[in-house]
């Protein structure tokens, strides 16, 4: 049986298989079994646990995932990594191998399919990301409000500082609301990149979120809330005010409307967008909304 738990046995799982990593996919395997380890222990998992993960790759966390929990569905969009993960998942009946793109995959309905439970059963999703899509990944997994509890991901160093920034600071921005929006950090530690193989150019990070049971502010007309944020975001050196009334795919009120919604959300129009936090954002929201609905009579 093949184990990568080593950057030399991954290789030579490379070299058998004949696979061409290839960077378009973030193709760089892990081969650690510390780090391994501890990404499993981060998942805290139970024997009753489905986990869905995304990017098996080789196998190296998929296995070990297999060993504790019920079931796992594994969605891989490689073809060429399935006769790997054949070999290496060889003995394991509790995981099922998905060849997909896991951002067109509607996670709730693939678990109640492979568990014959319909929806609402929850489970943990678990992946070492391909970094170029980590932040239409990620938005897609929180935005669709699938029913996930916990989330633990491998994202790339800079991405773990964005998703972790608070507001004020230079990485705080649209990626960062979302995830804080909609989960709570409950850990996290740093990868070395020398354990992938092909090694990358930077470090990356674990990170556990669970997903808040109710998000903040929840209730909101959520998607306000995410247009004002990339609106005040986009144009980072401009006050909120002047961001907000200036926005070329905006609201297109007048300014004199965003003074005073900003007034009644307790904002200083002065103030940078990237200073607000998501509960001010929210507050905003709030007042947009409500103002809306007095001109358009909408529910
Ligand atoms: N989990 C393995 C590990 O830790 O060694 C592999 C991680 S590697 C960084 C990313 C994996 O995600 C690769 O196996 C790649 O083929 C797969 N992948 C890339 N884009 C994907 C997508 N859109 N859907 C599903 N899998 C994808």
């Amino acid at each position: 049986m093949i184990n990568p738990v080593s950057p030399s046995q991954v290789r030579a799982i490379l070299k058998e298989y004949q696979i061409h990593c290839r960077k378009s996919l973030g193709q760089n395997f892990l081969g650690d079994a510390n780090i391994v380890r501890k990404i499993i222990a981060g998942a805290r998992l139970d024997p009753a646990d489905v986990v869905v993960e995304i990017g098996p790759g080789l196998g190296a966390l998929t296995r070990e995932l297999a060993r504790r929990a019920r079931l796992v569905l594994a969605v891989e969009k490689d073809e060429t990594l399935l006769p790997v993960l054949k070999e290496t998942l060889a003995g394991l009946e509790n995981v099922i191998v998905i060849h997909e793109d896991a951002r067109k995959v509607d996670f709730d309905a693939l678990v109640a399919l492979k568990t014959n439970i319909s929806s609402g059963l929850p489970y943990k999703l678990v992946a070492n990301l391909p970094y170029s899509i980590t932040t239409p990944l990620l938005t897609y997994l929180l935005r669709k409000k699938f029913n996930f509890s916990l989330l633990v991901v491998m994202v790339q160093k800079e991405a773990a500082n964005r998703i972790k920034a608070l507001p004020g600071s230079k990485d705080y921005g649209l990626l960062s609301i979302t995830v804080q929006f909609y989960t709570v950090l409950q850990g996290s530690f740093p990868v070395s990149r020398t354990v992938f193989v092909p090694q990358p150019k930077v470090d990356a990070a674990v990170l556990c979120l669970s997903r808040r049971e109710k998000p903040s502010c929840y209730g909101l007309k959520e998607d306000l809330i995410f247009i004002l944020a990339q609106e005040a975001l986009n144009q980072r050196r401009k006050t909120v005010l002047n961001a907000l009334a200036n926005a070329p795919q905006g609201l297109n009120l007048d300014k004199n409307i965003w003074a005073d919604l900003l007034k009644r959300a307790q904002i200083n129009p002065y103030r940078r967008g990237e200073t607000l936090s998501i509960e001010e954002f929210s507050a905003l929201a709030k007042a947009v909304w409500l103002y809306l609905k007095s001109q358009y009579f909408i529910d």
